[in-house]
This record gives C-alpha cells, sequence and structure tokens, in this order.
C-alpha cells in the first residue's frame, strides 16, 4: 500500500517525538508526550512548575504570554482522590485553572469533568465566606455574622461542659465523604468520644460487607490494567468506585484485548463499552454469580490447590459437618453439591437474563483463571435486603479461580493503600455510642447513621452538639423531613453546627454555619488503592504553598482563602485547645507541639512530621533533591511508596516474630500473651486481635506460617464463624437472598425504582456550585421503558409522572428510554435541590428551586414556588442560566430500610408509578413521616440484637473494622448473657431474612 503524506507527517511526528525524548532523558528530566514549547508534552514538566508560560487565549491572535506557578493539591469532588494542579497567575495571584496532576500516581495527569470544575467552586459567589449564626428560630432563615472566636468560644464552652459532666455520647461529629485518612478520627478519639458517624450505612456498606466476612478486609483492589476478564457490578467507568484511576486502567486492559462484564440494570455509560452488558431484574446479581460459580465448580474449572491452602474449609468441616472426614477431598465432594440448585437456569428465571447468555459468559469468566478482576460496590450492593452478598458471591469467584492478589486479579484494599501514622495517637475512647452503633446490628459494617432521626425520637439519647462536616444529611439520607424534624427539636439537638462550604438544605437548619475550604484550600492525606502499589497524597491550600515558595510565611490558612474560610485540621486544632485551655482534661497534649512543648500544633509540624517519620523512602528521595520531606509533598504533592505488592498473604513470618505464639484452632498463629490495648490508628490490613486480645501473626499453611489474611481464621473465610455465632449461621456462607423489592413480593402494580445511580458529571450536593456541571446536568427525569410507559398510561418524554412509595410520593418527568428493563424504573439521586421560601441565604444558585414546605394533615407537602432563572452576580455566568428544571428530590420520599446485617440503607423502592393528577406540579412531594416510623419498626423488627445473640456478652465482634474503636471494655453489652438462639444452619440457598 502506498503512503499518503499524511502517513509521511505522521512518520516525521514520530521521529521529532523521538528525538526529544532522547533529547530529555539525556538531560535526565522525564519525558512527556504531548504539545508544549520545549519538547512535546501533554503535561507541563514539573521541572518548570515554577514558571509555566502558556499563551492567552483571550488575546490571540497577539501571542500574549502568561507566567503560572504551578501548585498540586487533590481533588475533593470524589473518593477517587486525583490529582489536580492548581495554575496560580504568577501576576494576580490567584488560581486561574486547575487541570491534572501528572506526578500523582493514581490519576496520572487524568481528572474527570468535575476535577477541573473545582475552580467553579472556589469563584461561586454563592458560597459561605464568614462564621454565621442563626438570628431566629431554627430553620427561621435569619443569620447574623459573627467572628471565628465567638464561635469557637461557643462551641468549646458546650463541649467542655459535656465531657466534664460525663455526657461525651453527647458530642457527635457526622462526616460526609471523608476525603482524608483519619485525622477526624485522632481529634474524636483525643477527646474521649465515640462520637464519629459517617455517611457509609447509605452508600457503599453494603458492597464492603461482603469483602469483609471474606478476607477480614473490606474492600477490593482490582488489578484492572493487567486484567484478562473485567466483571463490574456498578458503572464503574464513569462513576463507579476511584472512578478515573479505575476507567482509565480499565480502558488500558480493553486495548490490550481484556473482555468487560457489566452488571447493570440501567444502560449506563460503562454498559454501552461492555463487552457482555447485563440487564438483570435489580436484586438477582447474587444468583447470577452463584450461578458463575456453580460453572466453575462443576466443570473442575476452580483454582483446587489455592482452595485447599487458602480458604477455610477445614473450619467448615469442622462446624457443620462434622461427620466428614476432616479432608480437602471430602470438602469438594460438599461444595460440589452446595451451589447445585443454581443453575444457568435457575438464575435465567430469577434475573430476566437467557440461561445462554448466561452460559456464555461464565464461560468467559472460566477463561481468565487468575486474570479475572472484580469489582462491586454502590449499585446492588447498596440497593437491596441481602445486597451485601452480591459482593460476597462475587468474590467467591474470584476466589475459587485463585484470582486473589494476582497480576490482574483482585487485592484487599489495604495492601493498595497507605496510612501514614501521626505525631499523636490517643488512646481508644471509653464510651459506646448506641446512637451510632445500636445493638440490634452488632455486625453492622459502618454506623447506622441514617436511624439517627428514628433513634433520636425513640428517646435513645439526647445530642448536646452535634457536626456534620462537608454532609447534608437532609438532602442526602432516605427520610429526610425527619431528619429536619429532629434538627429543628432543640430538646434532640441542642446545638447544631455545619461545617460546610455552601449553604444546603441541612445548613438551613443549623445554630452556626462556619465556612470550611474546597479542594484546594484544605489539608488533608490520602490513599486509596487503585492499582497494586501504594501512594500517599497531600491537599494543600495552593494559594499557601505558593506564597510559601515566594519565601513568604503563612501562619494560618485563612490568610489565603477567600473571606474567613478555614480548613478543619487548624480548626480541630484550635477548638481542641479551647475545650482544655489548661491541658487538665488530657486533650490539649494531642494537639501540642514537640519541637515546642506547650505550644501549638501547626498543619506544617503535623504534615511535617508524619512525611518525615511514617511514609518510608520519602525522606530520601526528598534528600535527593535537597528538599524537606514537607516541602517535597508541597511541590509534588504526591509520593508512590511501593508498586507491586504481590500477594502478602504468602509472604512467610520471619522466625523472630514467632517466639512464644501458639497455634490455635485449624492453624491460626497467636501470640501467646494478650497484646496490650492498642492505639486506636489501626495499621490497615494488620490482623485484629482475638477475643482476649492475642495478637495474630499469621497462619500455618502446610507447615509454614505465612502472613494470611486478618480474619480470625487468618485464611479467606468462605464460611465466616462471625456470621454463625452472631445470629446469621444461615448466611455463613456466600448466599443468594432475596430483595425486598423481588417480584415475589411485589404488589399487583408495583414495579422497582432503582434510586442509586450517579451522573458523571455531578457528585451528590457536594458539586452543585459548579456551574459547568450544572449546565452539563441539572434535572433527573425518570427512566421508564416504552412498555411501561405504554401500561402506566405515560404517553411522551417529560409527562409528569407520580411515583408512589411507601411513605408518600413525588412529582417527576418521565424519559421513556430502551435503556432501562421493563419492569423497573430509575431516578438519578443528584437532584432536586432546594431552598425555603423566606431564607434569605444564597444556596446553590444553578441548582436549587425556592420551594414552600407546609405541614398538612397527611404530612408533609413541598412545592417549588420558583425555579432556578438567570441572576445577576459577582460571575456574569450566572446571567446566562438557560435552565429552569433542576429535578425532585425523591429521597425524601423514602423510608429507612436498614439491611439487618451490614446496616446498610437498601436504597431500591417498590413503587407505583401514574400520570400526575391535575393539580400535580413537577418537583412535587409529599410524606408522611408518621408512616415512615411504622416502616423504621419493621424493619427493626427483623434484627438480632447483639442482647439476643452475642457469643460472649460483647456489643460486637472486636476483629471486625469500626471507624474509631472504643476500648476493650466499652465493647461489654451492659447485663447481657453470652449465648444467643440457635439460627438455622448454614445454606447458600436463596431465602429471605427480613424486611417485607
Ligand atoms: S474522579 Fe473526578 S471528581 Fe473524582 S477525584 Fe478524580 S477528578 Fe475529582
Amino acid at each position: 500500500m502506498s503512503r499518503t503524506p499524511r502517513d509521511h507527517d505522521l512518520a516525521a511526528l514520530g521521529e521529532r517525538v523521538s528525538a526529544a525524548r532522547a533529547a530529555a532523558e539525556a538531560r535526565g528530566e522525564t519525558f512527556y508526550p504531548g504539545a508544549s514549547r520545549v519538547h512535546l508534552s501533554a503535561f507541563p514538566p514539573k521541572e518548570r512548575w515554577d514558571d509555566w508560560v502558556e499563551l492567552s487565549s483571550r488575546a490571540w491572535p497577539v501571542r500574549e504570554e502568561k507566567h503560572y506557578m504551578l501548585v498540586p493539591t487533590t481533588c475533593f469532588n470524589c473518593e477517587s482522590a486525583c490529582g489536580l494542579l492548581a495554575y496560580v497567575d504568577r501576576d494576580t495571584g490567584q488560581v486561574r485553572k486547575f487541570e491534572g496532576n501528572p506526578e500523582h500516581p493514581g490519576s496520572r495527569g487524568r481528572n474527570c469533568a468535575k476535577g477541573p470544575a473545582t475552580i467553579n467552586q472556589v469563584t461561586d459567589p454563592d458560597r459561605v465566606l464568614y462564621p454565621m449564626k442563626r438570628a431566629g428560630r431554627r430553620g427561621e432563615g435569619r443569620w447574623a455574622r459573627i467572628s471565628w472566636d465567638e464561635a469557637l468560644d461557643a462551641l468549646a464552652a458546650r463541649i467542655r461542659a459535656a465531657l466534664t459532666e460525663g455526657r461525651q455520647n453527647e458530642i457527635m461529629v457526622h462526616i460526609g465523604r471523608p476525603g482524608e485518612d483519619g485525622f477526624t478520627e485522632r481529634v474524636l478519639a483525643s477527646w474521649g468520644v465515640d462520637g464519629h458517624n459517617s455517611h457509609t450505612n447509605v452508600c457503599s456498606s453494603g458492597g464492603r460487607t461482603g469483602f469483609q466476612f471474606w478476607m477480614g478486609i473490606d474492600r477490593p483492589s482490582p488489578d484492572h490494567a493487567h486484567a484478562k476478564v473485567i466483571y463490574l457490578i456498578s458503572a464503574h467507568l464513569e462513576a463507579g468506585h476511584y472512578f478515573n484511576p479505575h476507567a482509565q486502567r480499565i480502558t488500558e486492559a480493553r486495548e490490550n484485548g481484556a473482555k468487560v462484564i457489566v452488571l447493570d440494570t440501567r444502560l449506563s455509560n460503562t454498559a454501552t463499552h461492555a463487552d457482555y452488558w447485563l440487564s438483570p431484574q435489580p436484586g438477582s446479581e447474587a444468583a447470577i454469580n452463584l450461578a458463575i460459580a456453580n460453572h466453575l465448580i462443576r466443570t473442575g474449572r476452580y483454582d483446587a490447590g489455592f482452595v485447599r491452602r487458602w480458604w477455610n474449609w477445614e473450619e467448615y468441616l469442622a462446624q457443620c459437618r462434622p461427620e466428614l472426614p476432616r479432608t480437602f477431598e471430602a470438602f469438594q465432594a460438599v461444595l460440589a453439591g452446595l451451589y447445585q440448585d443454581f443453575t444457568f437456569e435457575y438464575a435465567a428465571a430469577e434475573s430476566g437474563i437467557s440461561a445462554e447468555v448466561l452460559a456464555e459468559v461464565a464461560e468467559v469468566v472460566a477463561g481468565a483463571g487468575t486474570r479475572f478482576a472484580g469489582h462491586s460496590w454502590r449499585s446492588a450492593a447498596a440497593g437491596n435486603l441481602g445486597g451485601w452478598q452480591v459482593s460476597r458471591t462475587l468474590f467467591l469467584i474470584s476466589a475459587l479461580l485463585g484470582a486473589v492478589a494476582t497480576e490482574g486479579g483482585t487485592f484487599p484494599n489495604a495492601w493498595n493503600k497507605f496510612v501514614p501514622r501521626p505525631i499523636h495517637v490517643p488512646p481508644h475512647p471509653g464510651v459506646w455510642q448506641d446512637l451510632s452503633w445500636p445493638q440490634e446490628f452488632p455486625l453492622a459494617q459502618n454506623e447506622l447513621s441514617f436511624l439517627l432521626p428514628h433513634l433520636l425520637k425513640d428517646g435513645r439519647g439526647r445530642l448536646d452538639t452535634y457536626f456534620v462536616r462537608v454532609y447534608n444529611p437532609v438532602w442526602t439520607n432516605p427520610d429526610g423531613l425527619s431528619w429536619m424534624e429532629v434538627l429543628t427539636d432543640e430538646q434532640k439537638v441542642g446545638c447544631f453546627v455545619a461545617l460546610t462550604p455552601t449553604w444546603n438544605e441541612s445548613a438551613y437548619f443549623a445554630d452556626y454555619v462556619l465556612p470550611m475550604g474546597h479542594g484546594s484550600e484544605r489539608h488533608d492525606t490520602h490513599s486509596y488503592e487503585q492499582y497494586d502499589g501504594q501512594w500517599v497524597a497531600f491537599r494543600q491550600p495552593v494559594l499557601r504553598a505558593a506564597r510559601e515558595r515566594l519565601g513568604a510565611a503563612v501562619m494560618d490558612t485563612r490568610e489565603v482563602n477567600p473571606g474567613e474560610v478555614w480548613e478543619e485540621n487548624e480548626f480541630w486544632i484550635e477548638l481542641s485547645w479551647r475545650i482544655d485551655p489548661d491541658g487538665a482534661l488530657g486533650i490539649r497534649r494531642y494537639h501540642e507541639s514537640r519541637a515546642r512543648p506547650g505550644r501549638k500544633l501547626t498543619v506544617d509540624e503535623y504534615y511535617g512530621w508524619m512525611f518525615e517519620h511514617s511514609v518510608p523512602g520519602l525522606p530520601e528521595r526528598a534528600a535527593a533533591e535537597g528538599r524537606t520531606p514537607l516541602e517535597w509533598m508541597r511541590r509534588y504533592g504526591a509520593f508512590e511508596i511501593s508498586r507491586g505488592q504481590g500477594a502478602v498473604h504468602e509472604q512467610e513470618v520471619p522466625a523472630a516474630e514467632l517466639t512464644g505464639v501458639a497455634v490455635r484452632g485449624t492453624g491460626r498463629v497467636y501470640t501467646a500473651a494478650p497484646a496490650p490495648d492498642a492505639p486506636n490508628i489501626v495499621p490497615m490490613g494488620a490482623p485484629a486481635p482475638d477475643d482476649q486480645g492475642r495478637r495474630a501473626v499469621g497462619v500455618m499453611v502446610d507447615g509454614v506460617v505465612r502472613r494470611g489474611f486478618p480474619t480470625p481464621s487468618g485464611r479467606l473465610e468462605f464460611w465466616s464463624s462471625t456470621l454463625a455465632a452472631w445470629g446469621w449461621p444461615e448466611h455463613a456462607l456466600p448466599g443468594y437472598i432475596k430483595s425486598h423489592v423481588h417480584p415475589s413480593v411485589l404488589a399487583p402494580g408495583q414495579v422497582v425504582l432503582l434510586s442509586t445511580f450517579r451522573l458523571p458529571t455531578q457528585i451528590h450536593t457536594r458539586s452543585a456550585n459548579s456551574k459547568w456541571l450544572d449546565e452539563l446536568s441539572h434535572t433527573n427525569p425518570v427512566w421508564i421503558h416504552p412498555s411501561d410507559a405504554a401500561r402506566f398510561g405515560v404517553n411522551r418524554t417529560g409527562d409528569l409522572i407520580r411515583v408512589e412509595t411507601e411513605i408518600g410520593h413525588f412529582v417527576a418527568k418521565a424519559w421513556i428510554t430502551e435503556g432501562i428493563r421493563p419492569g423497573v424504573v430509575a431516578c438519578s439521586h443528584h437532584m432536586g435541590r432546594w431552598k425555603l421560601t423566606g431564607h434569605s441565604q444564597a444556596g446553590a444558585g444553578a441548582m436549587m428551586a425556592t420551594v414552600a414546605l407546609r405541614q398538612e394533615q397527611a404530612g408533609w407537602a413541598m412545592r417549588a414556588t420558583e425555579h432556578v432563572r438567570s441572576y445577576s452576580s459577582a460571575d456574569p455566568d450566572t446571567a446566562r442560566i438557560w435552565w429552569s428544571d433542576t429535578g425532585v428530590h425523591q429521597n425524601l420520599t423514602f423510608p429507612v430500610h436498614p439491611d439487618p446485617i451490614s446496616g446498610m440503607h437498601c436504597w431500591h423502592q417498590a413503587v407505583r408509578v401514574r400520570p400526575a393528577r391535575a393539580g400535580d406540579a413537577h418537583g412535587d412531594i409529599a410524606v408522611d413521616t408518621a408512616k415512615a416510623r411504622e416502616v423504621y419498626r419493621r424493619w427493626m423488627a427483623q434484627t438480632r440484637p447483639a442482647g439476643h445473640v452475642s457469643p460472649d456478652g460483647t456489643r460486637r465482634p472486636r476483629w471486625l473494622m469500626r471507624p474509631l474503636k472504643p476500648g476493650a471494655a466499652a465493647f461489654a453489652l451492659p447485663g447481657a448473657l453470652p449465648g444467643g438462639p440457635a439460627g438455622p444452619p448454614a445454606s447458600p440457598r436463596a431465602n429471605r431474612s427480613a424486611g417485607r
């Protein structure tokens, strides 16, 4: 074939790139392919970050140079923690834009739309800039600006009084997405309170629980880039966990020929990129996983060597099949029968996907061998009763294939994550917070955060001082109007403090609204599992770092942030000092300088100490450039500690660690003596102590003590002794729990509402003050299949519909599409932002409707009185808002559905969809919170409280993870008798254990 001129151009370009690469490498520089003035580069080379030159697009065709200092930070818009580079204009000293940080090992210079949109949040004309205190009744909407001193002194006095009067459990800090590793837990531990609350049980607890019971570690770390088959139960390429860092590695794998299998009821963007898109009936995903597992077992295509060495099959036989010989052959015979009911035909009947397709997919999975990367996160695991079994059955496939901690397989996240030790580590709190960890949920993966209004209404406690931090409980949780009822009741919540960069539906009901920084205005450290390696990244106030690079000293982040916006690190340190001004409470010492005893700890010393003493390799790397570790992190933003962790469980425990150990049970090796109550910052993936506090050091495998997994047995727990001992023996094996929205329990005319899906261009309420994102995505019509639309009498896309839930209804627009399976409707949860009429405060000007909220005989009724429209502000773009429809707040109409085991809120709803009635308006909400109480009680009745089932008189197995773990004594149940009623035997067969 003859070469075209274009071929010649490309060849010449290739030669120039090669020459530029060679020249850069000869100078000892990193070569960045792409466009620039020096050599072709996709990213600004780090050697030129002090003075990066770009031509002004506005001045074109004049070549006007803009000079920037590039300062790294970390995106705060989702959990992926991608690196950002702030372009600080050297003339104005202000941030001009954000782009990707090529030195970040997880995101590698790439971002999604939400990363660069950080600049919108920084320049948002509606943001909170000064501390505010309410001036009228709670929720009345009248506010007065106050000083930080006034806020700090008032809060410190309240907290000090609560602590000295023994009311530790009246202090709570409720975190949205943390975006940091352990700072807040450390502060609370220093106060001696068990006051950490999180959003995790409305997010990922279901996904985590299934992995936790297998590995003792609650998150998977798939090595997507090297996989042969990638199996995703969620929309991972666009909005799933570690979205951008994972998506780019999934894309690499696809380029190398990997097959991608996606289970998603909705035609997500991810599904459109899949080799196999399976659109299952919601809640049937575990049945599909088990049919694939059955295929692997039945055809003998599982890794018997791995299973023999690493599953706790011996323990299972001993406890559940004592009549059988304790041999692997006996176990294999049992295994062959355990899942035989999960045929492709059975899974097809449950899922609605043909048996032939399932068989074909199972063959693809069988061919992956140890290069099978599976991930399940929110999605099905967050939608369904028993959703945690979706991830437990997914990991069953990995564990059968031996695709655990292999190249292209799935790692326990703790091996691909690194949490540095901080300068001070306070002891475990000595109290137990029943409002977050109620006895009904001894095995809950995280705090029962979304039940807080009901637990307060039950009279189980009160809160004196309740902080929410970048968290919007009224909007984010189900049953938001019950939240509003308790947040406006001063008997239940004495003082409500919102730490937030923006006004939101919850902040309107606060006593104090305190302005916190965005991703370029605060310090945090992070590390997340995104490939088989470990890194730590640094979020920092970029204008502070820029000034310091120019030789100026910045003592307080408020000096560089807009208005009086602060950061949490400095805020918590200052508040802790004011709670304990003379050190008498023992709090202050955890917030004091080591270098200058008696003086306040600074963030420079906090992170300087951490990077100097707890990040392996960083001091040497920094020294090679003549920098301190802190200076190095302020300059580059992220440090890769290691790559290729490999199979940590296979590592032999050195002989020096084996003196005085004892082998127990089926091979777990413990220290002979109890370990002292360890500090509450437990190293990631460290084995938990046993019930007597003895530290696990490994597990005996074929006569060799190896590191193993941090489970009670030290092995992968196919059979969970914890589930069996704590009242749920029938679910101790990976199995299938029929959902609360299983077709067999839907009433005539009901369909499933899939309410959990994310859009790639928004992130809950956090991104609503980003005008670019708002223009892209501002409404949430309900996806309806054409056949259902005809059945419901909905004629056209855009028609108004009523969606009726157990406690009320919402009115939305229909979107008729074949991208959803018949019998299921779907609505994204990002939209429907609102502010109450009569509130003078700003909100998210491009995303919030103004609403009237009335209490009627049948409950609450909300209606928009004014939709979004263009307006004048400091930002001329607000005059260009062209949309008015900002969607509907569907979460208000959902009751709480706590899964009795994982504690996860089961988001899917059984609903009826009808054409809107005359007089209905888009966005209308009706909710009866009395009915919400009934649903709450019905689900609580399905639990098996620790007081009934605890085998040892404790509230919860000590080995299970908790973000902030109290000391051992606090685990004791008040007056409980050990041992509870035995449940049915272990069985993977479909059953419904709770719910409707
Ligand atoms: S995926 Fe997007 S929103 Fe999330 S951290 Fe990365 S750039 Fe930010």
